[in-house]
């Protein structure tokens, strides 16, 4: 195998498919059963459809050149975020008030979410190329041509080169990298990974009918559980839903999940009326839970978004033959999807610049 990249998400495919456009012989090794990583999303169970984001929602194409490109390039298209009558403002007097509150400039909702970018890059992938369920252990040097990449089943896949696509803590406390020196294991340890402790939860509805009271299904809020709300619906305003960000912290959600759920209904049927408290679903995504993202440096400290992490990051090591092409390595937003992007074409032109 010429280049393996470990993990799956946006930034391992966005190489994946920068390399093969050159010609490179690729393998992708994610050890979660689903690709996408931090991308993911609720769908139809049948059709597949995509109902919901339930990691990333917005990307800023006006100001993003990158993201631009790119959905350029896999033909995505994208929609304003809905923002049209008043919000909803819980927390700052003794009833919930509703007043207008402007947008972001630029704030846009890719069609068919970002799902929509990991779908695209994979099928140019191909299937043969992705191995899920595949957690990757460790790397070390087979001599000075070859890379061993050390698989939790014990099996070792030889490559020439090797992009690590993985959270830079969840990679530097899971796998075993002997000639990885002290500066740069401290410097990824050092980079928390962009929303890793958060929950985000979402509600389906048949309608947007909170949008025939003249409210655009943002909710600012100083108690919660939610602490911000936003309309989610799709294209068209189907299907119908509000996504929020949940504000109790990780060890809160942990212990309660079930009175989560009903905090959110309640919190929902103050700001919306009765028809919210009955989703046709409603589901929390807690990030805090998944091991392939989050680690307990995170957890201990609350994360502020990302500066521009270290250069050591972004440099080659073991003479050219390893990467890291993950979002937060990126010195062009790091954390986002940008930066997923920017940092998964970064690394491969920077392997295919040094010869095979
Ligand atoms: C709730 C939430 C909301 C967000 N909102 C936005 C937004 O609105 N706009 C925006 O721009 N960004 C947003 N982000 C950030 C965005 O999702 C990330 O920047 C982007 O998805 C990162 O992609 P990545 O490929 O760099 O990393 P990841 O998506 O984390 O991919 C890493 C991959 O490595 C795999 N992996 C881990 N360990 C191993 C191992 N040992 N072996 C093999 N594989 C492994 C993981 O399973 C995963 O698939 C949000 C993130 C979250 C969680």
């Amino acid at each position: 195998m010429d280049i393996v990249i470990i993990g799956a998400g946006l930034s391992g495919l966005t190489a994946a498919v920068t390399l093969q456009n050159a010609g490179a012989c690729v393998q992708v090794v994610e050890a979660d059963a689903q690709i996408g990583g931090r991308i993911r999303a609720l769908r139809q169970p049948v059709t597949n459809r995509v109902l919901a984001d339930l990691g990333p929602t917005w990307v800023w194409p006006k100001h993003q050149p990158v993201v631009a490109r790119w959905l350029e390039i896999l033909g995505l298209k994208t929609f304003e975020q809905f923002n049209q009558g008043d919000a909803v403002i819980l927390g700052y007097g003794p009833t919930p008030q509703r007043q207008p509150l402007p947008g972001q400039d630029g704030i846009a909702r890719i069609v068919g979410g970002p799902t929509a970018l990991i779908d695209t890059l994979a099928r140019r992938v191909g299937d043969a190329n992705i191995r899920t369920s595949t957690p990757v252990t460790g790397i070390s040097e087979d001599g000075p041509k070859h890379l061993s990449v050390h698989i939790g089943s014990g099996e070792i896949i030889t490559a020439q080169k090797v992009i690590v696509s993985v959270p830079l803590r969840v990679a530097a406390t899971t796998m075993l990298l002997p000639w990885a020196p002290k500066a740069l294991l401290d410097a990824m340890r050092g980079t928390p990974t962009w929303m890793s402790t958060h929950a985000k939860a979402v509600a389906l509805y048949e309608r947007p009918f909170w949008r025939d009271a003249g409210l655009s299904g943002r909710v600012a809020s100083r108690i919660g559980p939610l602490v911000e709300v936003h309309d989610h619906s799709g294209v068209d305003g189907t299907p119908a839903a509000l996504f929020g960000f949940v504000g109790w912290p990780p060890q809160q959600r942990r212990n309660d999940p079930e009175g989560l759920r009903q905090a959110i209904l309640d919190q929902l049927l103050e700001c919306f009326g009765k028809a919210a408290a009955s989703p046709l679903e409603l589901v929390v995504q807690d990030w805090a839970l998944n091991l392939r993202t989050v680690t307990n440096l995170d957890l201990s400290r609350d994360a502020d978004h990302p500066d521009v992490g270290a250069s050591l990051l972004r440099q080659a090591h073991l003479d050219g033959r390893v990467q890291f092409a993950v979002s937060e390595a990126s010195d062009l937003s790091p954390g986002l999807i940008e930066g997923a992007l920017a940092m998964g074409e970064r690394a491969a032109l920077e392997v295919l610049g040094t010869s095979l």
